[in-house]
């Protein structure tokens, strides 16, 4: 859940409990009166603070009502929804003022001490919400005293006991009481806002540090996943291999074959077992590249055409037996990449190799590096069987083949394209692949030229 909903969620279970609290007090309320009507009989007219109680579980009625939608509770659809919840818990907040306050009015006035209830609401404002409202229930919250001890109004319940003490008509002390009032609303604003900012900032520190182990860690299960699959694959692929050479070596091994089929059967299993050897050669290939650290890997400026150069040489005689002719083309001046030679090597050499592969006997193939950028573009083309539309996607992918591949019978593994997206990669540079099928492909690589 990304850090912003969970603080949403969290005021959201906050409004909750505040709605509850609510319930218990509307109980004692309703409970207190219930003692004072039936035994105690200290105020006769409590139907006033009856109205006040009923008041209260109206209010809080409607507002359970709206708690599962507060997107509806009138507030304005353009704010955020923690804008929102928080207006929404705010408005309750300041009934509850209002309540407190005609209760109060009816209950002696300033000089009940229950004045001093307005604080849980200026502090339960201040956790909850933001510095500006719980400034703004604790100047209602002394406003409305300051209009309780100066309305002219007739105290009703404990008002007789209070009013005894007369403290209200005495100017000096109604003046030195709201400013001590006012005193308290406003450092209670100011102390719950400062720590509840410090501990909401520090909320929101370890949320982000959450959000980022869960991204971290659904990074790893994926990794995981996708090692698990490799894994899979790599050993059904080894299979097919193995299986096919155990068969043979079995059926060679009877004696009931003639010699010739004895030979030819042994011949496709070194063939076959050469193939598995290709293959996990590869795979080690592939892992070491990916278990390399790039910034230690280990590279120095060379010229890109002397890497050609080698696959030129490591080709032509492939290319040769299976006549298709090879032409290689590179710039007069150096072409200084930074790169690690080997590797630059493997990947080269697998394009050409794929190339002349894929290419029927007569077809040609080109070679061609040229400046770029602020780099090096090599373009390796063969006028070969193609790759279907749909297959250009998975390229990339390791032990992927198109179907074409496949049906003509070429051999390979699938791992060489992934090899050299990892080399090209490594290096900084990018990879594309451009083809038709049964019209040829071209494989372009971008190497950033050295600083
Ligand atoms: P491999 O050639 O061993 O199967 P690669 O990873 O080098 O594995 O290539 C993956 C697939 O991409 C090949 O099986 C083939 O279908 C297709 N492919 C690669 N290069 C060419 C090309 N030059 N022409 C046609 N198809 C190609």
């Amino acid at each position: 859940m990304p850090a912003q909903q969970m603080a949403e969620t969290a005021l959201l279970a906050r409004c909750h409990w505040l709605l509850q609290a609510r319930w218990v007090v509307v109980a004692a309320l309703a409970g207190a009166l219930a003692a004072n009507d039936g035994v105690l009989k200290l105020q006769r007219h409590t139907a006033p603070i009856w109205a006040v109680a009923a008041f209260i579980a109206i209010y809080n009625a409607v507002f359970t009502a709206f708690e599962r939608r507060p997107k509806v509770c009138l507030i304005g659809e353009r704010r955020g929804v923690a804008e929102r919840i928080a207006a929404f818990v705010f408005m309750q907040m300041a009934l509850d003022a209002l309540a407190l306050t005609v209760l109060l009015s009816f209950s002696g006035g300033i000089e009940n001490p229950i004045a001093f209830f307005y604080i849980f609401h200026v502090a339960l404002a201040g956790i909850l919400l933001s510095r500006r409202l719980c400034y703004a229930l604790a100047s209602l919250a002394t406003a409305l005293v300051v209009a309780v001890a100066i309305a002219p109004l007739d105290y009703g319940f404990l008002g007789g006991v209070i009013q005894e003490a007369g403290l209200r008509r005495n100017a000096a002390f109604a003046a030195s009481y709201l400013a001590a009032f006012a005193c308290t609303m406003y450092v209670t604003a100011y102390v719950t806002t400062s720590v509840a900012a410090d501990l909401r900032r520090r909320e929101s520190e370890l949320l982000s540090t959450a959000e980022a182990l869960r991204e971290t860690s659904e990074k790893l299960a994926a990794l995981e996943e996708h090692k698990s699959q490799f894994m899979m694959t790599a050993a059904h692929q080894l299979k097919s291999p193995l299986a096919a050479i155990v068969s043979l070596l079995q059926a060679a091994g009877t004696g009931q074959v003639s010699p010739e089929k004895e030979k030819e059967m042994l011949a496709r299993a070194v063939g076959r077992a050469n193939g598995a050897v290709r293959q996990v050669q590869e795979l080690l290939d592939l892992a070491r590249l990916r278990a390399l650290d790039p910034a230690r890997h280990a590279r120095k400026v060379l010229d890109f055409r002397e890497v050609l150069e080698s696959v030129r040489a490591t080709i032509a005689a492939q290319a040769d037996e299976k006549r298709v002719k090879i032409e290689f083309q590179a710039p007069d001046r150096a072409a200084w990449v930074e790169g690690n030679r080997d590797d630059l090597f493997v990947a080269v050499l697998n394009l050409v190799e794929n190339a002349v592969k894929y290419s029927d006997s007569g077809g040609s193939v080109k070679v061609a590096l040229r400046a770029e950028d602020a780099g090096w573009g090599l373009a390796v083309s063969d006028t070969g069987i193609g790759i279907p539309a749909a297959a250009l996607p998975n390229l990339f992918r390791e032990f992927f083949r198109a179907g074409n591949a496949i049906r003509r019978k070429i051999e390979g593994t699938g791992l060489g394209l992934s090899i050299v997206e990892q080399i090209v990669r490594m290096h900084g540079g990018r990879i594309r692949a451009e083809s038709e099928e049964n019209r040829g492909s071209t494989f372009t690589v971008w190497l950033p030229r050295a600083p």
